[in-house]
């Protein structure tokens, strides 16, 4: 059984910062997971939030096998939007940034790869890498996309790609600049990298608080643009896009743990989740466009020396 308490009086705790190296931080939640505690604390110096120590060590534990959330709940609805709003709008930001006329493209954390297809059907040679064993299966066989399954720390050197794909997926890595250390190795000097990920400064997390959707115990770092952005100059990227985009996907979600899943409402929303989700939460979304607090944040980076 997981929890989540927030911490009424955030109490010191020493724990080093992956963005800034500093070794003070707050404790602001304390997160039980198997009988095991650990804590979401925030870095005194930048102000990064992660959870120390981190609940799940090895790799293996880190896989995520559902296939249904992979796929917005099989909603074609909200699969749609998520395509012709979030997908078409970085492929077209891409090509702007990009000089090859075959463009190649590695997804890292392709999940069952529907979002690589519809880069793939945009005129990328795309290669997917996926740790869980079911997703990748389901994409290969469902999308006939080429999928390698295994973690990136795995993955064999070699080849470089005009675009590397981070779908939600630096905010599963405890040490994320080794593996943007690595990722940038595979890129062509004109190359891009987009990273997807949550964003912490966000209406969804002020609203539904230690309620929002964390998804703990797999996210390890939760980032804020600016705390983002410092980890990827650090290790010699340079920012050429970023913006951030609505997602009320996971609101339903927090807003039962918020309420308590005997009520009414909890009923409704969980068996109308999707509806909800589009209809409900709009007004919330909003809000969150009009004052840049959106659930998640778009980085398209490049190589410094060659931008
Ligand atoms: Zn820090």
């Amino acid at each position: 059984m997981a929890q989540l308490i927030r911490n009424k009086f955030p109490f010191p705790k020493s724990a080093r910062c992956i963005v800034c190296d500093s070794l003070q931080a707050r404790a602001l939640y304390s997160y039980s997971y198997n009988d095991k505690n650990s804590d979401i604390l925030q870095c005194s110096s930048c102000g990064h939030l992660f959870i120390h120590p981190i609940p799940l060590i090895s790799l293996d534990s880190r896989t995520m096998d559902t296939l249904d959330d992979a796929e917005f709940f099989g909603s074609r609805t909200s699969q749609f939007l998520h395509e012709k709003i979030v997908i078409n709008r970085e492929i077209r930001n891409v090509k702007k940034l990009i000089n090859s006329t075959e463009p190649t493209l590695l997804d890292i954390g392709c999940g069952t790869g529907w979002t690589t297809l519809i880069w793939q059907k945009s005129g990328f040679s795309v290669t997917g890498l996926e740790p869980s064993e079911e997703r990748a299966e389901l994409g290969a066989e469902k999308y006939g996309i080429n999928i390698l399954q295994g973690h990136i720390e795995q993955f064999p050197h070699g080849e470089k790609y005009d675009v590397i794909i981070l779908r939600h997926v630096l905010e599963h890595i405890a040490d994320p600049s080794g593996v943007l250390n690595t990722v940038k190795t595979f890129l062509k000097d004109r190359g891009v990298l987009v990273i997807v990920i949550p964003n912490i400064n966000s209406i969804g997390r002020y609203l539904f608080k230690e309620h929002w959707q964390w998804v703990l115990p797999w996210h390890l770092h939760f980032y804020h643009p600016k705390t983002l952005m410092r980890l990827v100059t650090k290790i010699g990227l340079k920012k050429l896009k970023l913006y951030q985009m609505p997602s009320p996907l996971w609101y339903p979600d927090s807003l039962i743990r918020m309420v308590g899943t005997d009520t009414k409402l909890s009923k409704f929303l969980n068996e109308k989740a999707q509806l909800a989700s589009q209809l409900l939460f709009t007004p919330v979304m909003l809000l969150g466009l009009l004052l840049n607090l959106n659930d998640n944040m778009t980085l398209i980076a490049g190589i410094e020396e060659f931008r």
